[in-house]
Protein backbone atom coordinates (compact mmCIF):
# COMPACT_ATOMS: atom_id res chain seq x y z
CA UNK A 1 0.00 0.00 0.00
CA UNK A 2 1.29 3.12 -0.78
CA UNK A 3 -0.11 6.38 1.10
CA UNK A 4 0.81 9.61 1.01
CA UNK A 5 -0.45 12.84 4.12
CA UNK A 6 0.28 15.88 3.12
CA UNK A 7 0.64 18.14 6.30
CA UNK A 8 2.02 15.74 9.09
CA UNK A 9 1.48 17.04 11.78
CA UNK A 10 -0.36 15.68 15.07
CA UNK A 11 -3.52 14.45 12.55
CA UNK A 12 -1.57 13.33 9.50
CA UNK A 13 1.33 12.10 11.93
CA UNK A 14 -1.44 9.45 13.85
CA UNK A 15 -3.00 8.29 10.96
CA UNK A 16 1.01 7.31 9.84
CA UNK A 17 1.49 5.89 13.10
CA UNK A 18 -1.07 3.76 12.85
CA UNK A 19 -1.10 2.63 9.18
CA UNK A 20 2.54 1.45 9.64
CA UNK A 21 1.41 -0.48 12.78
CA UNK A 22 -1.55 -1.97 10.97
CA UNK A 23 0.39 -2.46 7.71
CA UNK A 24 3.73 -2.81 8.17
CA UNK A 25 4.85 -2.86 4.26
CA UNK A 26 2.34 0.10 3.29
CA UNK A 27 5.72 2.62 2.67
CA UNK A 28 3.89 6.47 3.47
CA UNK A 29 5.22 9.23 2.00
CA UNK A 30 5.07 13.15 3.22
CA UNK A 31 5.03 16.53 2.18
CA UNK A 32 4.58 19.65 4.78
CA UNK A 33 4.88 22.92 3.91
CA UNK A 34 7.36 23.58 6.35
CA UNK A 35 10.75 21.54 5.85
CA UNK A 36 11.22 20.98 9.45
CA UNK A 37 8.25 19.15 9.97
CA UNK A 38 9.32 17.11 7.03
CA UNK A 39 12.65 16.11 8.62
CA UNK A 40 11.07 15.68 12.19
CA UNK A 41 8.61 13.19 10.71
CA UNK A 42 11.30 11.45 8.99
CA UNK A 43 13.47 11.57 11.87
CA UNK A 44 10.54 10.00 14.29
CA UNK A 45 9.74 6.85 11.41
CA UNK A 46 6.47 8.57 10.28
CA UNK A 47 7.09 8.94 6.84
CA UNK A 48 9.84 6.69 4.66
CA UNK A 49 9.84 9.79 2.16
CA UNK A 50 9.36 12.73 0.60
CA UNK A 51 6.25 12.44 -1.70
CA UNK A 52 6.43 14.31 -5.28
CA UNK A 53 4.00 14.25 -7.95
CA UNK A 54 4.72 10.71 -9.03
CA UNK A 55 4.17 9.50 -5.64
CA UNK A 56 0.86 11.35 -5.70
CA UNK A 57 0.13 9.57 -9.31
CA UNK A 58 0.61 6.30 -7.88
CA UNK A 59 -0.82 6.57 -4.13
CA UNK A 60 -3.57 3.92 -3.27
CA UNK A 61 -4.84 6.79 -0.64
CA UNK A 62 -3.63 10.39 -0.12
CA UNK A 63 -4.27 12.02 3.43
CA UNK A 64 -4.71 16.03 3.46
CA UNK A 65 -3.92 16.87 7.11
CA UNK A 66 -3.76 20.32 6.57
CA UNK A 67 -5.15 23.86 8.09
CA UNK A 68 -8.87 24.41 6.65
CA UNK A 69 -7.79 27.13 4.72
CA UNK A 70 -4.89 25.66 2.93
CA UNK A 71 -6.96 22.58 2.25
CA UNK A 72 -9.39 24.91 0.04
CA UNK A 73 -6.14 26.15 -1.90
CA UNK A 74 -4.05 22.37 -2.07
CA UNK A 75 -7.20 20.15 -2.19
CA UNK A 76 -8.28 20.76 -6.38
CA UNK A 77 -3.88 20.74 -7.11
CA UNK A 78 -3.68 16.86 -5.39
CA UNK A 79 -7.09 16.10 -7.11
CA UNK A 80 -5.63 16.80 -10.31
CA UNK A 81 -2.50 14.72 -9.66
CA UNK A 82 -3.48 11.68 -8.20
CA UNK A 83 -4.37 8.69 -10.20
CA UNK A 84 -7.74 7.48 -11.25
CA UNK A 85 -7.36 4.66 -8.22
CA UNK A 86 -6.53 6.94 -6.10
CA UNK A 87 -9.07 7.80 -2.60
CA UNK A 88 -8.17 11.31 -1.01
CA UNK A 89 -9.47 12.37 2.31
CA UNK A 90 -9.09 15.20 4.07
CA UNK A 91 -9.17 15.93 7.72
CA UNK A 92 -10.74 19.30 7.94
CA UNK A 93 -12.39 20.47 11.16
CA UNK A 94 -15.34 22.64 8.68
CA UNK A 95 -17.27 21.00 5.60
CA UNK A 96 -19.32 23.36 3.76
CA UNK A 97 -16.13 25.22 1.82
CA UNK A 98 -14.41 22.25 1.08
CA UNK A 99 -17.21 20.53 -0.46
CA UNK A 100 -17.72 23.29 -2.31
CA UNK A 101 -14.38 24.01 -3.47
CA UNK A 102 -14.40 19.87 -4.75
CA UNK A 103 -18.11 20.12 -5.86
CA UNK A 104 -17.21 20.62 -9.78
CA UNK A 105 -13.89 18.70 -9.58
CA UNK A 106 -13.66 16.47 -12.42
CA UNK A 107 -12.02 13.61 -9.77
CA UNK A 108 -14.72 14.53 -7.04
CA UNK A 109 -15.37 10.83 -7.07
CA UNK A 110 -11.73 10.29 -6.09
CA UNK A 111 -12.58 12.79 -2.72
CA UNK A 112 -14.33 11.59 0.25
CA UNK A 113 -14.65 14.45 3.18
CA UNK A 114 -13.98 13.41 6.38
CA UNK A 115 -13.56 14.97 9.99
CA UNK A 116 -11.95 12.34 12.59
CA UNK A 117 -13.27 13.50 15.73
CA UNK A 118 -9.99 13.56 17.92
CA UNK A 119 -6.96 15.42 18.66
CA UNK A 120 -5.41 17.16 21.20
CA UNK A 121 -3.74 20.71 21.72
CA UNK A 122 -0.89 19.78 20.59
CA UNK A 123 0.87 20.31 17.39
CA UNK A 124 3.35 19.28 14.79
CA UNK A 125 4.79 16.04 13.98
CA UNK A 126 6.27 15.39 17.57
CA UNK A 127 2.31 15.40 18.65
CA UNK A 128 1.36 12.91 16.52
CA UNK A 129 -0.09 9.80 18.56
CA UNK A 130 -0.15 5.83 18.58
CA UNK A 131 -4.32 4.81 18.79
CA UNK A 132 -5.77 8.20 18.35
CA UNK A 133 -8.65 7.47 16.35
CA UNK A 134 -9.13 4.80 18.26
CA UNK A 135 -12.97 4.28 19.62
CA UNK A 136 -13.59 7.37 18.07
CA UNK A 137 -15.94 8.84 15.82
CA UNK A 138 -15.26 9.79 11.56
CA UNK A 139 -18.25 11.87 10.25
CA UNK A 140 -17.94 11.58 6.20
CA UNK A 141 -20.02 13.87 4.29
CA UNK A 142 -21.33 13.66 0.82
CA UNK A 143 -20.17 9.78 1.40
CA UNK A 144 -22.69 9.22 -2.24
CA UNK A 145 -20.08 11.36 -3.97
CA UNK A 146 -17.41 9.04 -3.63
CA UNK A 147 -16.52 6.20 -5.90
CA UNK A 148 -17.80 3.55 -3.87
CA UNK A 149 -14.84 1.06 -4.59
CA UNK A 150 -12.56 4.18 -3.12
CA UNK A 151 -15.20 4.70 -0.30
CA UNK A 152 -14.57 1.12 1.27
CA UNK A 153 -10.98 0.84 0.93
CA UNK A 154 -11.22 4.11 3.08
CA UNK A 155 -13.54 2.59 5.33
CA UNK A 156 -11.15 -0.48 6.31
CA UNK A 157 -8.60 1.64 7.57
CA UNK A 158 -10.92 3.56 9.70
CA UNK A 159 -12.45 -0.18 10.74
CA UNK A 160 -8.89 -0.88 11.53
CA UNK A 161 -8.40 1.82 13.66
CA UNK A 162 -11.49 1.33 15.57
CA UNK A 163 -13.09 4.01 14.24
CA UNK A 164 -16.73 4.45 14.41
CA UNK A 165 -18.61 6.00 11.43
CA UNK A 166 -21.36 8.86 11.03
CA UNK A 167 -22.63 10.23 7.96
CA UNK A 168 -23.71 13.85 8.02
CA UNK A 169 -24.45 16.65 5.10
CA UNK A 170 -21.59 19.14 5.27
CA UNK A 171 -23.91 21.91 6.60
CA UNK A 172 -25.28 19.86 9.24
CA UNK A 173 -21.37 18.99 10.46
CA UNK A 174 -20.17 22.64 10.91
CA UNK A 175 -23.53 23.70 12.78
CA UNK A 176 -23.07 20.95 14.88
CA UNK A 177 -19.55 21.29 15.71
CA UNK A 178 -19.81 24.94 16.50
CA UNK A 179 -21.76 23.63 19.65
CA UNK A 180 -19.87 20.55 20.83
CA UNK A 181 -16.48 21.75 19.41
CA UNK A 182 -15.48 25.25 18.13
CA UNK A 183 -17.14 27.06 21.37
CA UNK A 184 -15.75 24.70 23.39
CA UNK A 185 -12.14 26.02 22.24
CA UNK A 186 -13.21 30.11 22.44
CA UNK A 187 -14.48 29.24 25.90
CA UNK A 188 -11.26 28.45 27.30
CA UNK A 189 -9.17 30.53 24.92
CA UNK A 190 -11.63 33.38 26.43
CA UNK A 191 -11.05 31.87 30.12
CA UNK A 192 -7.32 31.49 29.69
CA UNK A 193 -7.12 35.48 28.65
CA UNK A 194 -9.25 36.37 31.38
CA UNK A 195 -7.46 34.83 34.04
CA UNK A 196 -4.00 35.72 32.49
CA UNK A 197 -5.31 39.46 32.65
CA UNK A 198 -6.67 39.50 35.93
CA UNK A 199 -3.85 37.78 37.98
CA UNK A 200 -0.61 38.83 37.35
CA UNK A 201 1.32 36.75 39.28
CA UNK A 202 2.17 34.17 36.87
CA UNK A 203 3.24 31.88 40.37
CA UNK A 204 -0.13 32.22 41.65
CA UNK A 205 -1.81 30.99 38.44
CA UNK A 206 0.44 27.71 38.84
CA UNK A 207 0.32 27.40 42.26
CA UNK A 208 -3.34 27.92 42.84
CA UNK A 209 -4.77 26.39 39.49
CA UNK A 210 -6.46 23.11 40.45
CA UNK A 211 -7.26 20.52 37.92
CA UNK A 212 -10.83 22.80 37.14
CA UNK A 213 -8.68 25.49 35.32
CA UNK A 214 -5.94 23.21 34.58
CA UNK A 215 -8.71 20.97 32.53
CA UNK A 216 -10.96 24.38 31.52
CA UNK A 217 -7.99 26.15 30.29
CA UNK A 218 -6.33 23.09 28.47
CA UNK A 219 -7.83 24.01 24.52
CA UNK A 220 -6.31 27.19 24.52
CA UNK A 221 -3.23 25.76 24.45
CA UNK A 222 -3.92 24.87 20.47
CA UNK A 223 -2.96 26.25 17.69
CA UNK A 224 -4.36 29.51 16.55
CA UNK A 225 -2.68 29.04 12.51
CA UNK A 226 -5.31 25.69 13.16
CA UNK A 227 -8.23 27.66 14.67
CA UNK A 228 -8.39 31.22 12.93
CA UNK A 229 -9.19 29.86 9.53
CA UNK A 230 -11.87 27.43 11.45
CA UNK A 231 -13.51 30.44 12.41
CA UNK A 232 -13.47 32.18 9.44
CA UNK A 233 -15.02 29.59 7.45
CA UNK A 234 -17.85 28.93 10.23
CA UNK A 235 -18.14 32.13 11.06
CA UNK A 236 -22.07 32.06 11.32
CA UNK A 237 -22.65 28.68 13.06
CA UNK A 238 -19.81 30.19 15.46
CA UNK A 239 -21.82 34.11 16.05
CA UNK A 240 -25.08 32.28 16.51
CA UNK A 241 -23.84 30.13 19.16
CA UNK A 242 -21.05 32.56 21.15
CA UNK A 243 -24.50 34.92 21.24
CA UNK A 244 -26.28 31.92 22.75
CA UNK A 245 -23.40 31.38 25.59
CA UNK A 246 -22.97 34.98 26.30
CA UNK A 247 -26.69 35.24 27.03
CA UNK A 248 -25.92 32.65 29.54
CA UNK A 249 -23.21 34.18 30.83
CA UNK A 250 -25.15 37.64 31.27
CA UNK A 251 -28.44 35.61 32.57
CA UNK A 252 -25.44 34.18 35.35
CA UNK A 253 -24.20 37.34 36.21
CA UNK A 254 -27.44 38.83 36.77
CA UNK A 255 -28.44 35.85 39.34
CA UNK A 256 -25.36 36.41 41.17
CA UNK A 257 -25.70 40.26 41.49
CA UNK A 258 -29.43 39.70 42.39
CA UNK A 259 -28.18 37.13 45.05
CA UNK A 260 -30.16 34.73 43.31
CA UNK A 261 -28.14 32.06 44.52
CA UNK A 262 -31.64 29.49 43.88
CA UNK A 263 -31.30 29.94 40.56
CA UNK A 264 -28.03 29.57 40.39
CA UNK A 265 -28.09 25.95 41.97
CA UNK A 266 -31.00 25.50 39.52
CA UNK A 267 -29.28 26.36 36.51
CA UNK A 268 -26.25 24.64 37.84
CA UNK A 269 -28.23 21.38 38.79
CA UNK A 270 -29.99 21.50 35.26
CA UNK A 271 -26.52 21.32 33.32
CA UNK A 272 -25.58 18.46 35.52
CA UNK A 273 -27.70 16.26 32.96
CA UNK A 274 -24.35 16.52 30.68
CA UNK A 275 -22.95 14.06 32.88
CA UNK A 276 -26.04 11.62 31.57
CA UNK A 277 -25.43 12.79 28.33
CA UNK A 278 -21.29 11.94 27.77
CA UNK A 279 -20.97 9.07 30.28
CA UNK A 280 -24.06 7.67 30.71
CA UNK A 281 -23.56 8.17 34.54
CA UNK A 282 -27.45 7.82 36.62
CA UNK A 283 -28.63 11.52 36.99
CA UNK A 284 -29.68 10.00 40.43
CA UNK A 285 -25.89 9.11 41.58
CA UNK A 286 -25.61 13.19 41.64
CA UNK A 287 -23.78 13.84 45.29
CA UNK A 288 -25.43 17.69 46.02
P1 LIG B 1 -0.80 20.54 12.73
O1 LIG B 1 -0.33 19.63 13.80
O2 LIG B 1 -0.45 21.98 12.80
O3 LIG B 1 -0.31 19.95 11.33
C1 LIG B 1 -0.57 20.56 10.10
C2 LIG B 1 0.70 20.54 9.26
O4 LIG B 1 0.38 21.00 7.95
C3 LIG B 1 1.81 21.45 9.80
O5 LIG B 1 3.05 20.81 9.71
C4 LIG B 1 1.73 22.64 8.83
O6 LIG B 1 2.97 23.33 8.75
C5 LIG B 1 1.40 21.92 7.55
N1 LIG B 1 0.87 22.76 6.48
C6 LIG B 1 0.24 23.97 6.55
N2 LIG B 1 -0.11 24.38 5.31
C7 LIG B 1 0.32 23.42 4.45
C8 LIG B 1 0.26 23.27 3.04
N3 LIG B 1 -0.32 24.21 2.27
N4 LIG B 1 0.81 22.16 2.48
C9 LIG B 1 1.41 21.21 3.24
N5 LIG B 1 1.50 21.30 4.59
C10 LIG B 1 0.94 22.38 5.18
O7 LIG B 1 -2.41 20.48 12.59
P2 LIG B 1 -3.37 19.25 12.92
O8 LIG B 1 -3.85 19.38 14.32
O9 LIG B 1 -2.72 17.98 12.48
O10 LIG B 1 -4.62 19.62 11.99
C11 LIG B 1 -4.65 19.24 10.62
C12 LIG B 1 -6.08 19.28 10.13
O11 LIG B 1 -6.87 18.39 10.91
C13 LIG B 1 -6.75 20.65 10.20
O12 LIG B 1 -7.55 20.83 9.05
C14 LIG B 1 -7.65 20.55 11.42
O13 LIG B 1 -8.81 21.36 11.27
C15 LIG B 1 -8.00 19.07 11.44
N6 LIG B 1 -8.29 18.50 12.75
C16 LIG B 1 -7.54 18.82 13.84
C17 LIG B 1 -7.83 18.26 15.08
C18 LIG B 1 -7.03 18.59 16.31
O14 LIG B 1 -7.47 18.30 17.43
N7 LIG B 1 -5.86 19.16 16.20
C19 LIG B 1 -8.88 17.32 15.19
C20 LIG B 1 -9.61 16.99 14.04
C21 LIG B 1 -9.30 17.59 12.83
P3 LIG B 1 3.13 24.67 9.67
O15 LIG B 1 2.94 24.23 11.08
O16 LIG B 1 4.48 25.20 9.38
O17 LIG B 1 2.03 25.60 9.21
Amino acid sequence: MKVVIIGIGLIGGSFARDIKRLHPKAKIYGRDVNPAHEDEARVLGLIDETAGGRELSEADMVIVSVPVDALLVELPGILDAVGEQTVVMDAGSTKSLVCKVVENHPKRRNFLACHPIAGTEYSGPSAALDGLYEGKTQIICEVEKTAFKLQERAHDLFRDLGMRIRYMNPESHDKHIAYVSHLSHISSFMLGKTVIEMERNERDIFDMAGSGFESTVRLAKSSPAMWTPIFRQNKGNVLEILDAYIGNLEAFRDKLSNDDFNGIYQEMDNTNKIREILKGIPLNNKVK
